[in-house]
């Protein structure tokens, strides 16, 4: 199969579907790779990389040409005229919230599938983890850089020195967001207290951290008690396919410290905390009654280095079988099968019917 790999052409993004190594396993099975030129450019990947792995360098027409594109981010506008009957799409594409770019593809008639839909059996989005690993460790950076003086927090040290008490992190959401989050918390030394509604998923949360943090059971009562020793909190929840809770209201900020901070994670659903919005890499943050405010949508675009290789790590097991089989690959994997979105001019995806009220 010929596979095109596109320059992500959105705002700040700097990752890119493929690596040097995916090129070779595609490039090995007897498959052509054309990377648009420097694609790889903001992760660090040159172009001499891609030929030295054996991938043709070629200009985007060329690129969303291939008989499969494979993208992080959804096409934006300016990338619709590629989209045709024959081309299978394989990236990121969040349609609920893309009501233009659904009727794009369907117009189209474009076989897309979604990588934030593919699901293993027990529900689990193998291709949204890498990115939720890399947002819940970064949500502890920035928060601890917000917390410094200088950047409006209350000047704290997350943990602390001896002698001076740690900060206190409380995380919203033991889900891979917040554990990774909790993880670097403690690593860093502060005093984690971590919520969720799930109680096998506290249990589990105690028995591997061994009580090194606090697990609670996530309700109004222990969010209000907890949100008053929170130096840095973290917004970790998700109910798939819905708009994120409402766990932290306005009038709850007033129980807050000076200067304290709140990292939304689950800002790319609505966000928990009624007084965040969505906000860029080029202005993070804001401050309401007195604490900072940090909601950026799309994390790990600002570590592509990281994000690309750990986004790619768990696709190309799936682009190499839909480079083997093409569409016929999805009646052989009902986890692959569970990406599609749509298909010959048909909505394939329950979530998005329902989030626009169309048929299925
Ligand atoms: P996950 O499914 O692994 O975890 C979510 C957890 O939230 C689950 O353990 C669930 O039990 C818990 N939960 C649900 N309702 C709750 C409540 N009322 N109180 C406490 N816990 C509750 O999901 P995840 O992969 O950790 O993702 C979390 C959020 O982060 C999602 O909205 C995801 O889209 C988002 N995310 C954002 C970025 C970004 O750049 N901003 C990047 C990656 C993921």
């Amino acid at each position: 199969m010929i596979i095109g790999v596109p320059k992500e052409i959105k705002n700040l993004e700097n990752r890119v579907a493929m690596t040097p190594a995916g090129v070779e396993a595609l490039v090995g099975r007897g498959h052509t790779v054309l990377v648009e030129e420097n694609a790889g450019i903001g992760s660090g990947l040159d172009n001499k990389r891609y030929i030295d792995a054996g991938a043709r360098m070629v200009n985007a027409v060329e690129a969303w040409g291939a008989q499969m594109v494979i993208k992080v981010k959804e096409p934006v506008p300016a990338e619709y005229q590629y989209l045709r009957n024959d081309l299978l799409l394989f990236t990121y594409l969040h349609l609920a919230a893309e009501r233009r770019l659904t009727e794009a593809l369907l117009a189209a008639g474009t076989t897309a599938i979604a990588y934030e839909t593919v699901q293993t059996d027990n529900g689990q989005l193998p291709l949204l983890t890498p990115m939720s690993e890399v947002a819940g460790r970064m949500a502890t950076q920035v928060g601890a850089h917000y917390l410094e003086r200088h950047q409006g927090g209350r000047g704290m040290l997350l943990g602390g020195v001896p002698g001076v008490s740690p900060a206190t992190v409380v995380v919203l959401g033991g889900g891979v967001v917040g554990t990774n989050a909790a993880k670097i918390a403690m690593g860093m030394g502060a005093r984690v207290i971590i919520m969720d509604l799930s109680h096998s998923r506290l249990q589990y949360l105690d028995d591997v951290f061994q009580g090194r943090m606090t697990t609670m059971s996530s309700n109004e009562a222990n969010i209000r008690t907890y949100l008053k020793e929170a130096d840095l909190l973290i917004g970790a929840v998700l109910i798939p396919g819905a708009k994120a809770p409402n766990l932290v209201t306005r009038d709850m900020l007033a129980f807050m410290k000076d200067g304290a901070v709140i990292v939304d994670v689950a800002v790319d659903q609505g966000g928990c905390v009624e007084t965040i919005k969505a906000t860029t890499h080029a202005n993070p943050t804001y401050v309401v009654d007195g604490v900072v405010h940090y909601g950026v949508a799309n994390m790990p675009g600002a570590v592509p280095h990281t994000s690309t290789f750990a986004l790619v790590n768990q696709t190309v097991p799936y682009a190499l079988k839909l480079a083997e089989h093409g569409f016929a690959a999805l009646s052989q994997d009902h986890v692959l099968a569970r990406g599609l979105n749509c298909h010959q001019g048909k909505l394939t995806y329950d979530g998005v019917g329902k989030a626009f009220g169309m048929e299925v």
